[in-house]
């Protein structure tokens, strides 16, 4: 998701799910070189627009990976989502999903 604020005068705000140097989600926020103005009764659109692109970023993260391991597979972020969970007795088997 991208949220764009474009202001009287034509400048662009731009929030952007991103990721750091350590691959953490984080958002990232562009404006054109002037800055933007923003009128105070958008205040609260633009804050949402960033807690959205927030949400976003935090769950765009890799898919999940089989523990392996013979774990519960209730235990086991790849298998817990996986619309074809493992066979009785219900235990990861590990790889890729
Ligand atoms: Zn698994």
């Amino acid at each position: 998701m991208t949220y764009h604020h474009r202001d009287h005068d034509n400048d662009l705000l731009t929030v952007s799910a991103n990721t750091d140097s350590d691959g953490q989600p984080t958002v990232l926020i562009a404006t054109t070189r002037d800055g933007i103005d923003i009128p105070l009764d958008r205040i609260e659109e633009l804050v949402a627009g960033i807690r959205d692109t927030a949400r976003q970023a935090a769950t765009s993260g890799p898919p999940p990976e089989h523990v392996g391991r013979r774990v519960n597979a209730e235990d086991c972020p790849a298998c817990s989502i996986s619309p074809t969970p493992p066979p009785y007795p219900f235990l990861c088997p590990g790889g890729t999903p």
